[in-house]
């Protein structure tokens, strides 16, 4: 068993001992959204209003380093050539490393899926050169938070450098633990592994929206063993989500795509009560198409999809459990006669020739046929598909001033050009809409909201991303907020300031 850190600033969590069972407990009275006043600022910290920080206080922060990797054909070539697609997610950094400053920042993150195991390619140490270019900073890389030499005492000295007046704050060094989600613990919400990773810190800051819909133990359980609040990145992206998505009974348009068909498709039920369409395009189609027998030869689109395009979610992303989640929305949706479900009708097929490591010709144009003429996996959805949403757009903000039109998730394998066609094209035409709109020169007043990692990226190719009105940094957490359930990490957060509150009180 771990040694608990010390619980600077309430006696009443010594009773959270093994599960941080008071953050389940109080859920239950909670409300639905937490609005950003409910939640604990780091910036009133700071200014001394809690009297949390002092000289030595070292500051902990959950971030996201989940960068979209450029895909390759096999993990083994991933982990020696995948580049950032996009460095978002590093910038968006960079606020939180000022807003710190002088205190000893050690950071915290997760990349990619690697389901509790230790995986070289996953490893956060790759982005060390990145994180040092955009962040101007010396990043020591801490290793193992679960390892007891993680973070000795002469590394925190050098982490203390700014505030023992050794550097200037802004050369001062930030520490970086290894990818969390090398152990079970960290999915997994334990209490242990919490404890390991605060072990050195007084204070946590979570600046991470992206992970927000998740209860892990960097975002919920370390909430109960150190004073916890909301970080500048995680205080603006709701500051500016939250009024845009207060629909107050006007339907939006979601165009959805992307992988992760298991956990966003969920979503989409709740999702339909906002929108006056769900437009579908990527593995969220495909998937759909599948349960309608829409895909030609009965193919329900399978595994071979995730193994072809080499990327690990997409493996055995038509599993019986999606196939039902998917049949269950269809038949939900056959009774709302408010929201529509379109489907692409035509689409590009996978390359013919496609090696067995993922090799094709880029330059060769793909085959687009109907869909239900698909004789290979679907990577994009086609030309046809594209013009019908370019128009339902236009007809809807035609008709409806202030539409907000929610994009998440790329049409197509937009990794792998010129799969990433129609992506680009539909994200080009909305920022021209949300442009024209913003001049009052067409579609009054239309506001598009885009996020996701590789939404972003795919945003960033497609050179548009300054004429979205909102872009976030968060995929599935975005998604979730949508369907107005509180997230369970600003529950956490939440909780956590009611507490602190009550310790202030009884002083
Ligand atoms: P975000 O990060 O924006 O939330 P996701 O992670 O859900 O988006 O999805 C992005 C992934 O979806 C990309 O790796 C892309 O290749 C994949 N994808 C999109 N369309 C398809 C498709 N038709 N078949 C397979 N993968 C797809
Ligand atoms: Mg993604």
């Amino acid at each position: 068993m771990v040694a608990m850190p010390r619980l600077a600033y309430s006696n009443d969590l010594e009773s959270s001992n093994s599960e941080p069972s008071s953050v389940k407990a109080a859920a239950k009275a909670a409300p639905k959204v937490a609005l950003v006043a409910d939640l604990p600022l780091f910036e009133q910290a700071k200014q001394g209003l809690g009297g949390w920080l002092d000289a030595s206080k070292v500051v902990l922060a959950r971030i996201d380093l989940n960068i979209p990797l450029a895909s390759h054909s096999s993990e083994q070539k991933l982990a020696a050539t995948a580049e950032p697609l996009s460095l978002a997610r590093i910038d968006a950094v960079i606020p939180l490393i000022e807003q710190v400053s002088p205190y000893p920042l050690l950071l915290c993150s997760h990349l990619g899926r690697p389901l509790g195991e230790p995986r070289d390619e996953l490893s956060l140490r790759r982005l060390l050169p990145h994180l040092e270019r955009r962040w101007q900073r010396k990043v020591i890389f801490l290793g193992d938070s679960q390892k007891s030499g993680a973070l000795d005492e002469a590394t925190l000295v050098q982490l203390n450098a700014a505030r023992l007046g050794q550097v200037a704050p802004e050369k001062a060094p930030i520490g970086l633990f290894e990818n969390l989600r090398f152990h079970k613990g960290e999915e997994q919400d334990s209490l242990e592994f919490a404890a390991n990773l605060a072990a050195k810190a007084d204070l946590f800051v979570n600046d991470a929206f992206s992970v927000c819909h998740r209860a892990h133990a960097s975002t919920s359980a370390i909430t109960t063993l150190l004073p916890s609040y909301v970080g500048c990145s995680l205080r603006d992206e709701l500051a500016s989500l939250l009024p845009l998505l207060a629909f107050g009974g006007q339907k939006a348009i979601a165009i959805l795509g992307g992988a992760k068909v298991s956990t966003k498709i969920k979503l989409l039920r709740s999702l339909m009560k906002h929108c006056s369409a769900l437009v579908l395009g990527g593995n969220m189609a495909n998937c759909m198409l599948a349960v309608r027998g829409r895909l030609g030869g009965n193919n329900l689109g399978s595994n071979n999809l995730g193994s072809r395009v080499g990327n690990k979610d997409l493996a055995g992303s038509f599993a019986q459990r999606e196939l039902e989640v998917a049949r269950e929305l269809d038949a939900y949706a056959e009774c709302q006669k408010d929201c529509e479900i379109i489907l692409p009708c035509d689409a590009a097929l996978a390359p013919e020739n496609l090696g067995a490591d993922g090799s094709y010709d880029a330059s060769l144009a793909p085959e687009v046929v109907e869909v239900e003429k698909a004789s290979r996996a679907l990577w994009d959805i086609g030309p046809q598909s594209c013009r019908s949403i370019e128009r339902l757009l236009e007809k809807t903000a035609e008709q409806q001033a202030g539409t907000r039109v929610i994009v998440n998730g790329p049409l197509g394998v937009f990794e792998r050009p010129p799969y990433d066609a129609s992506t680009l094209r539909l994200l080009r035409f909305l920022a021209k809409m949300t442009k024209q709109g913003k001049q009052q020169a067409r579609h009054g007043n239309l506001r598009s909201i885009c996020g996701g990692g590789d939404t972003v990226a795919a945003l960033e190719r497609a050179g548009v991303a300054e004429d979205f009105t909102h872009i976030s940094l968060g995929g599935g957490a975005f998604l979730e907020l949508l369907t107005e359930a509180e997230l369970p990490a600003l529950r956490a957060l939440r909780i956590c300031k009611e507490r602190m509150r009550e310790v202030e009180t009884a002083r």
